[in-house]
């Protein structure tokens, strides 16, 4: 792994390596066509009230763990919807094509790295901590979420704390 690569998603998602817990862990979709496979450190852990991933989830948001892209193993046929974001990067959600489980995400704007829901883990998420709710703006007041984790508006990165 590229040192360069580490310090800017380090500085991206904001987690000391200290929380980062090594995660190992296999997964199938709920028709079970799909295995999900994921073995390294997890780089961020967030809830995100994006309207897409409420669209996705059915939820108020969606519970996320962002992994190294080569950290995360997908096998099985999976099918992808793929849209522009604000910014301008294009977003790819990956999920499988006979029971819709959400498999992982992604952006073309950090290609190094994978997303993957947690739920999607079942019980072998027993490490996950999230630490900040991102897109705020869409989130809605129904959706109860610990007062205390820090809000940002969209990314943490592009700032709007809210
Ligand atoms: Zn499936
Ligand atoms: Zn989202």
């Amino acid at each position: 792994m590229p040192l360069a690569v580490h310090t800017h998603l380090m500085s991206a998602w904001g987690m000391p390596e200290i929380e980062k817990p090594l995660v190992d862990a296999q997964a199938r979709c709920a028709c079970g066509g799909v295995v999900v496979a994921v073995h390294g450190r997890v780089l961020s852990m967030m809830l995100c009230a994006c309207e897409d991933c409420q669209k996705a989830t059915g939820a108020g948001h969606s519970a996320l763990a962002v992994f190294r892209a080569g950290d995360v193993r997908i096998e099985g046929d999976t099918r992808s919807f793929v849209r522009p974001s604000n910014s301008g990067a294009t977003l790819t959600r990956w999920f499988c094509p006979t029971c819709g489980t959400p498999l992982c995400g992604g952006s073309s704007r950090m290609a190094a790295i994978t997303i993957v829901p947690v739920g999607l883990l079942g019980g072998g998420a027993d490490w996950y901590r999230p630490n900040q709710l991102i897109f705020a703006r869409s989130h809605h007041e129904w959706d109860i979420v610990d007062a205390a984790l820090p809000r940002w508006q969209t990314y943490r990165d592009e700032g709007g704390r809210g």
